[in-house]
């Protein structure tokens, strides 16, 4: 055991700064280093691959450690905090030179998934949220905010692992802050469901610092969940957070319910399979022209609505700008230039924007004018409204075009910023900058004159300052005692003179003066815009808005999408309906076009057809179509009128889904369940071949009892694709529940896929001509053909009468014993010519009167058949 006293004093300081920041790596300033020393340092060289070394710590055993550049720690950083981890800056706090002891150090920001404000962490089109959320047995509640935009927003509901869950994965949060006292299954659950790191914050005490964000929030339990998430940001970021924008309160029932499977399966943004959004709904729709479009599409997608009128808005909104296309083009090109002003303004609240920021802000403001103009001339009430509250803060951008440069650097602190004639003491600093160095220019003139030194010049380094340089071969030619030599160079001396050191003093004091000067003009600035914040916001989320509808109305028109019109008798009614994705995928001459209707008569649909004909594309059309009205956009039909849906389940058998690596039975019944306890009649469910993750009798029976469930029970439209041919027989004892399928055809003997839907149950399984088309062999084809037959005869009985007829019990006996017969007379392999040719043999068996023959006649008689059977 190491006692603390055995450290170092500066190993005591570490350890006693790590004590507070236990899960994160502590980056701990060392001079032009962030070293990490003990554990951190030992797992930080691996996840970054940087060397590990050691240093003495005042014990017998080193200390491991491991470092990167202050300079270049920008990536590090980012790599730690992309692989889920937390890195707290811990910065010198003091002045090296003039600290007594062990230099001042204070951690400066703790950075987590959830507060990264730059870097490859911060995606471009996606916000980056933090949540954080209170759990008791009579509500739960979330507040999340994205530090980089300001948006935040918080919700209440009742106390439910499921919905908790469900809302966090929505959000799509980074990071989850609770309290010490939750319970680590849900915490576990929690990081495993939403991929979230989980942090901790006990307080919960209100501030009055805050009063105006959390204003519009009604309940106290609220208040109290965003003061956890805003104590915890004050605490890791010590900054001022006053950008954030008012907390807005919503309420989960606000929009359709999509649960976490559910969108999934149904690829809304993420693929089933890979990374990326190639292949999502989000991806097909993406043709936003900037990143705040990008963003708000994305939360759009996440969070379909369910009233009406708002649904109507937006789509009336996508129908003026279709109708406009020169100006919906002119539109978009104007969007290209508009910067993310969401996360500008972030950056200004923040205190890290520069002047290249300044510059985006400008030239993204001077677009609005123009756009303001161009929506004018759509002249629509309902696009009116979205150009009326767009400002182009004008009083920034002329601020802005009079103070910073067009070119400046990234840097803050080194000038090059200001413009000449913004700041009139900035002016005069640099009038004798630039008089001294004109000076020096002449300077350099007349010495050449004086010395006849055609090649002698006038430079200027850091160490040394200005100097006059004179190649070896001329150094005679210089008057003697004037020039003080400075540097020898291998072909050339340096001198300085008393005139030009004076003048090198009032241009390197000028300079200084200017950078300085420059600085503090800088952060004055940077406040002036800090105030235009609010407003800043405002306008992000207008143009977030105007590229969505632009995005909508592009793809609606290119892909010759429908307004959809909704009805309240809960009727589907779509013609020549498409699944956008595939359909975009494969081009629109090769979809076929599948309509879809139900009404109170058709609640239900079995869905039959043999594999890959298209059952599941058909059902999660539907979906989709219902889903693309709900966020406002037109859908790929030729005509549509849809109930609002106020959930969308959809579930996939475990076969299907053997990637998410956890294809288990169980997980597949999960599924089921949260589908048919929360679904409602006005929900779309689609069960996409439940039950074949388990044995066929068991898989059937449990499908067949789902679908009576939904039937009876809860009303919802379902769509349910099976590939138990027997449930289609369902229709006679269920009432709402119709076959279709998608037809296929035989052309000699091969099976070829039509894609269409059609009334009726499919006629047949076509697993073995799938087979046949994926050329297996001949000889393993016929057998299974074979093989196939005899089941049909077997089942032929049962299909009649479906699992719970006691009369096909029977029936089934005799024809087994009848089988286990007929085995005896045969090898057990070639069962099934028994059950052809042989079977005359075997009826001349049976109606033979063995009473009334001696045993050699029954003997010949035997001998005769099996002559027959061996033929
Ligand atoms: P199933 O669920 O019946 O096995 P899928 O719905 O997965 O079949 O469809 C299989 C493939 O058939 C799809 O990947 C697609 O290429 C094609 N397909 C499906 N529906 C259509 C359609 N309506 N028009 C054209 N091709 C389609
Ligand atoms: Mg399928």
């Amino acid at each position: 055991m190491v006692h603390m006293q055995q450290y170092t004093p500066m190993i005591q300081q570490y350890l006693r700064i790590k004590a507070d920041y236990q899960d994160a790596f502590l980056f701990f300033r060392l001079g032009d280093f962030y070293e990490l020393f003990f554990e951190d340092a030992l797992k930080a060289s691996k996840e970054l691959e940087i060397t590990l070394t050691s240093r003495q710590g005042g014990t017998e055993e080193r200390i491991p450690m491991c470092g990167v550049p202050h300079h270049s720690s920008t990536g590090y950083i980012e790599q730690l905090i992309q692989k889920g981890f937390k890195v707290a800056i811990c910065e010198q706090t003091e002045d090296p030179e003039t600290a007594k002891g062990v230099v001042r150090r204070e951690v400066v920001q703790l950075i987590t998934p959830g507060t990264v404000m730059e870097g490859k962490g911060l995606l471009e089109k996606e916000n980056n949220y933090i949540a954080a959320i209170t759990v008791t047995d009579d509500f739960h509640a979330i507040a999340y905010a994205d530090l980089s935009t300001g948006e935040s927003r918080a919700t209440l509901f009742s106390s439910s692992t499921d919905l908790l869950l469900n809302e966090l994965s929505i959000i799509g949060t980074k990071e989850i802050i609770v309290d010490s006292t939750t319970d680590p299954a849900l915490v576990k659950m929690m990081e495993d469901r939403c991929n979230a790191v989980i942090s901790y914050e006990n307080s919960t005490s209100h501030s009055q610092d805050f009063n105006e964000i959390i204003s519009d929030l009604p309940e106290e339990k609220l208040q109290s969940t965003v003061y956890r998430l805003l104590h915890y940001l004050l605490k890791t970021q010590k900054r001022s957070l006053n950008h954030l924008q008012d907390f807005v309160s919503y309420e989960i029932d606000q929009f359709m319910k999509i649960d976490y499977y559910s969108k999934r399966n149904l690829e809304l943004t993420e693929p089933i399979r890979g990374t990326g959004n190639k292949g999502t709904l989000l991806w097909l729709l993406d043709e936003t022209a900037t990143a705040m479009g990008a963003r708000m599409l994305k939360r759009w997608i996440d969070r379909p609505l369910i009233n009406q009128s708002v649904i109507e808005k937006r789509l009336q909104v996508v129908e003026i700008m279709m109708n406009h296309f020169f100006e919906r083009q002119e539109l978009r090109e104007l969007l290209k230039g508009v910067y993310d002003l969401e996360r500008l303004a972030g950056r200004v609240a923040f205190g890290n924007a520069n002047a290249r920021d300044f510059i985006q802000l400008k030239k993204s403001l001077w677009q609005i004018p123009s756009i303001r103009q161009l929506i004018f001339q759509l002249d629509h009430k309902d696009t009116e409204r979205l150009a009326e509250n767009l400002d182009p803060c004008e009083e920034l951008t002329d601020l802005l075009e009079q103070a910073i440069l067009d070119n400046p650097p990234i840097t803050v602190k080194e000038g090059g910023i200001i413009k000449d004639g913004f700041h009139a003491e900035l002016d005069t600093y640099r009038d004798a900058s630039r008089n001294g160095k004109s000076w020096i220019a002449e300077l350099e003139s007349e010495e050449r004159k004086k010395t006849g030194i055609r090649s002698l010049k006038i430079g200027y380094n850091r160490v040394f300052g200005y100097y006059i340089e004179v190649t070896r071969a001329n150094v005679h030619l210089l008057e003697e005692g004037r020039y003080e030599r400075k540097q020898t160079l291998t072909n050339a001396e340096r001198y300085i003179t008393p005139e030009l050191k004076e003048k090198e003093a009032l241009i390197l004091q000028a300079d200084e003066k200017c950078i300085d000067l420059e600085y503090e003009l800088f952060l004055q600035i940077r406040e002036s815009v800090r105030e235009f914040i609010p407003r800043l916001q405002q306008a992000a989320k207008i143009i977030s808005e105007l590229d969505v509808y632009l995005s909508f109305a592009t793809i609606s028109e290119t892909r010759h999408y429908s307004k959809p019109t909704f009805n309240n008798k809960r009727e589907i009614n779509l013609l020549d309906g498409r699944h956008p994705v595939v359909e975009k995928v494969m081009g629109t001459q090769e979809y076929v076009p599948n309509s879809c209707t139900m009404d109170s008569k058709r609640e239900m649909m079995l869905v039959t057809g043999p594999n890959m004909s298209g059952k599941s594309t058909y059902m999660r059309q539907v979906a989709l179509t219902a889903i693309l009205a709900q966020i406002g956009c037109f859908v790929p039909a030729s005509k549509a009128d849809i109930p609002i849906f106020d959930q969308v389940f959809t579930r996939i058998g475990a076969a299907d889904d053997l990637i998410a690596g956890q294809s288990t039975f169980m997980v597949e019944m999960l599924e089921a369940k949260n589908a048919i306890t929360h679904a409602t009649k006005d929900s779309l469910i689609l069960f996409d071949e439940i039950g074949r993750g388990t044995s066929t009798y068991d898989g059937m029976a449990l499908a067949q009892a789902i679908i009576e469930y939904i039937h009876d029970r809860i009303g919802a439209k379902t769509l349910f694709s099976t590939h138990y041919h027997e449930l289609t027989v369902l229709d006679e004892s269920l009432k709402r529940l119709k076959n279709i399928h998608v037809s296929a055809v035989e052309q000699q003997g091969k099976l070829v896929f039509l894609h269409k839907i059609k009334e009726g149950p499919a006629d047949k399984s076509y697993g073995i001509h799938v087979a046949e088309l994926a050329e297996l062999p001949k000889e393993l084809i016929t057998r299974a053909s074979e093989i196939l037959n005899e089941l049909e005869k077997e089942n032929a009985i049962k299909v009649k009468n479906p699992l719970s007829d006691s009369e096909s019990v029977e029936i089934e006996t005799t024809e087994q014993m009848l089988n286990e017969q007929l085995a005896l007379f045969g090898e057990p392999n070639k069962k099934n010519k028994i059950a052809n040719h042989e079977k005359k043999v075997i009826d001349e068996m049976k109606n033979l009167n063995i009473l009334d023959m001696n045993p050699l006649q029954a003997m010949n008689i035997l001998y005769e058949m099996q002559k027959k059977l061996k033929k």
